[in-house]
């Protein structure tokens, strides 16, 4: 058991067995919420601190990090207690700051456009984890004069599959937005999924108020087979199918996420069969140019394109929006910045 992932009450055990004051299992949570290792608690007794440092901590330290110097965005990489790495993005819009957290170190799920997978899913994170990622980053930006935060928004959306861990990221979610943890609110949350149909009608019914994201990458089963694997588990009909029972239970529209891959999903003909598969569904289309991949082998295509596929699809009254690109300079897409370092490091 780590620090980080226990609830109030296996705390209160673990500091109780120590054999200390009640007040002392009080600091000791409020410290454990606020992301702090025990050797930083500093209104306990150095004894007390060398005997809670005897439970590992569970958390994440910064690596490394890069600040893109045209918008701000920050690229964190992680370094866990086993040595993994892992990376989050802390992005700057003016509403406020979003955070893109990794659920899993790698992934299994094989898309083919997506450097986080290449080498597989090495494990999935634990709530302390994430929550941890959290926290390094409030202690690394502070939140500005009169913010209670640095972070408002978080999207699940670096490297691995939330639904690939599941109850780890649902518990993430609970604590994430209790009000004794970060207490960021469920619709300032997004997770984004490649679709793995059975969990998503779960998270429907574990976590109705997170605004759910779906990779879809192509309207048809042939092309979505190519690039995404998971598609022949669960083919596209079913996705739009939970999509559909998501905007049913929630009144929320789901959002499609949908790669731009010069010459494989990018025509006229493909926005008109794309819009075809959505008419009638709540839904918002997110378009994004493809970042290529060194290994990969598929092509981008330029922002002024992107624009154009937009107008095609809401010509055919689907609403759609081109991602803004934020921190290209320094290798925000997903998997990037870990594979360069683990590159580095491994000469
Ligand atoms: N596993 C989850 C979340 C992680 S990826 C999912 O599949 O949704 C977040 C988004 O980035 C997904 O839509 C993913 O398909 C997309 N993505 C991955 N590699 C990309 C690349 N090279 N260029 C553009 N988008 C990419």
């Amino acid at each position: 058991m780590y620090w980080m992932d226990m609830t109030e009450q296996e705390i209160a055990d673990a500091v109780g067995a120590f054999g200390v004051p009640k007040f002392r299992i009080k600091q000791v949570v409020e410290w454990l919420r606020k992301g702090v290792r025990p050797k930083d608690m500093t209104n306990l007794p150095k004894d007390l601190r060398a005997k809670l440092e005897t439970i590992p901590f569970g958390g994440a330290t910064i690596y490394d990090k890069r600040v893109s110097p045209k918008d701000g965005t920050i690229k964190y990489l992680f370094e866990l207690e086993d040595g993994n790495l892992v990376e989050g993005v802390l992005m700057r819009y003016s509403y406020g700051n979003t955070v893109c957290l990794s659920t899993q170190v790698g992934c299994n799920m094989g898309c083919r456009f997506c450097a986080s997978t290449l080498e597989g899913c090495v494990r999935s994170l634990r709530p302390g984890e994430m929550l941890s990622f959290l926290a390094e980053i409030e202690r690394d930006e502070p939140p500005a004069e009169g913010k209670p935060r640095t972070v408002t928004n978080i999207v699940l959306m670096g490297s691995g599959e939330p639904l690939d861990n599941y109850d780890n990221v649902v518990t993430f979610l609970r604590r994430v937005t209790s009000e004794q943890g970060p207490n960021i609110s469920a619709r300032n949350i997004s997770l984004s999924t490649c679709g793995i149909v059975p969990k998503i009608y779960r998270l429907i019914e574990d976590a109705p108020h997170v605004t759910l994201s779906i990779s879809l990458h192509a309207h048809s089963n042939e092309v979505r087979s190519e690039l995404m694997p998971i598609n022949k588990a669960y083919p596209i009909e079913q996705v739009l199918e939970a999509a559909k029972a998501y905007a049913d239970k929630t009144g929320r529209r789901v959002v499609f996420e949908y790669a731009l891959i010069g010459g494989k999903n990018d025509s006229e003909a493909d926005a008109d069969a794309l819009a075809a598969r959505l008419r009638g569904l709540l839904c918002h289309v997110n378009l994004i140019p493809l970042n290529p991949v060194k290994e990969r082998g598929l092509d981008g295509v330029t922002r002024a394109y992107a624009h154009r596929f937009c107008e095609w699809l809401e010509a055919r009254h689907i609403s759609a929006t081109v991602r803004r690109e934020m921190g290209a300079d320094i290798e925000g897409a997903c998997g990037q910045l870990r594979r360069r370092v683990l590159n580095e490091i491994r000469g």
